[in-house]
């Protein structure tokens, strides 16, 4: 009981950022129709304008991508934003779904929604079984809350609609601003500046000890449009490819890739972060799905559309 694309008029929320925008080249080999709004046409947080659009346009399938996001500083300085406006997305997006007949829906959470000390891989499970991380709390509630929606609309509508969890994402369109990036765009720009001015050294933030699992928004992409097809349930399905790295290998490849033949100097006045963190990918692999890009290729793929876009990247926010 498979969900096909084809022929269908699919939504994609939030088309102008990184998963978004991915999806919609993904979805440009699906032979569907694929529709976006923009923030000037609809507000995706003003309750009417969404269920006017959802009337007018009618799609058969939603991805919904559209969030609020940042990293730790956004979240500490705007915390009713992060919740407000998350909530308030979702809520909308999600509701004039089911009332518009949608066939399904795709929600996109974040792997920060488990427990701050949840079990490494950590799996689907997991999820509220203790105390998050306080500096995100505001966006994982609002995820959280996004995910139980979809399994409510499910349980009391019979609607199908799914939630997937992505891992570490990186690739076109992310965001290469210093402050607020996340590790790999932050080393991409770094280890391309460094080289250019003829820096000897790259600085690494903390000791380098710290693992993470990357995956490309491309991969991240195909996984969602594979999800979609062939998953139905209530509980969410983690997105990730099951490997982990640590940051200073994950710094190597980075400036090998950018041409950076320098030192490597750790700033140890900026934190390690968590350990480790991975997802379990048990329940994505039974579905048949596996990653096709690997860390070495995603990294020079990430690095030449840095290049190529450094005019016009997010180098600030
Ligand atoms: P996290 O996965 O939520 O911890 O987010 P990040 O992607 O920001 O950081 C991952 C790890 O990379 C942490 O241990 C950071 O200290 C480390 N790291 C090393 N250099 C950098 C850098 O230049 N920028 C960022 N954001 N992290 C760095």
């Amino acid at each position: 009981m498979s969900y096909r694309l084809a022929g269908k008029r699919v939504f994609v929320a939030g088309h102008r950022g990184m998963v978004g925008s991915a999806l919609v080249r993904r979805l440009a080999s699906e032979d569907c129709e694929v529709l976006t709004v923009s923030r000037d046409q609809t507000d995706l947080r003003d309750q009417d304008g969404v269920r006017r659009w959802f009337a007018a346009n009618r799609p058969d399938a939603v991805f919904l991508a559209a969030a609020r996001v940042g990293g730790i500083l956004a979240n500490d300085t705007y915390p009713a934003d992060f919740l407000h406006d998350n909530l308030a997305i979702q809520g909308n997006v999600i509701d004039a779904a089911f009332r518009s007949g949608v066939g399904k829906l795709l929600f996109l959470g974040s792997s920060c929604i488990y427990p701050k000390h949840a079990p490494q891989p950590i799996p689907e499970d997991a999820l509220l079984t203790g105390p998050l991380e306080p500096t995100n709390q505001w966006y994982a509630i609002a995820k959280i809350a996004g995910l139980k929606m979809c399994e409510a609309y499910r349980r009391q509508h019979g609607a199908d609609f799914i939630s997937a969890m992505p891992t570490n994402l990186y690739g076109p369109g992310d965001n290469f601003d210093l402050e607020k990036s996340h590790v790999i765009p932050a080393l991409i720009r770094k280890a391309h500046e460094a080289r250019l001015a003829g820096v000897p050294s790259l600085t690494v933030w903390g000791t380098g000890t710290p693992r993470r699992e990357f995956l490309h928004v491309d991969d991240a992409a195909d996984a969602l449009v594979h999800l979609m097809a062939v998953y139905s349930g209530p509980g969410h399905v983690n997105v990730g490819c099951g490997e982990d790295v640590s940051i200073l290998d994950l710094t190597r490849m980075v400036a090998s890739v950018a041409g950076f033949e320098g030192n490597l100097v750790h700033d140890l006045s900026k934190p390690d972060g968590t350990p480790r963190k991975l997802m379990d990918v048990t329940r994505l692999k039974a579905t048949g799905w596996e990653p096709r890009i690997s860390l070495e290729e995603g990294l020079a793929d990430a690095f030449r559309w840095f290049v190529q876009h450094q005019a016009t990247a997010r180098l600030s926010v």
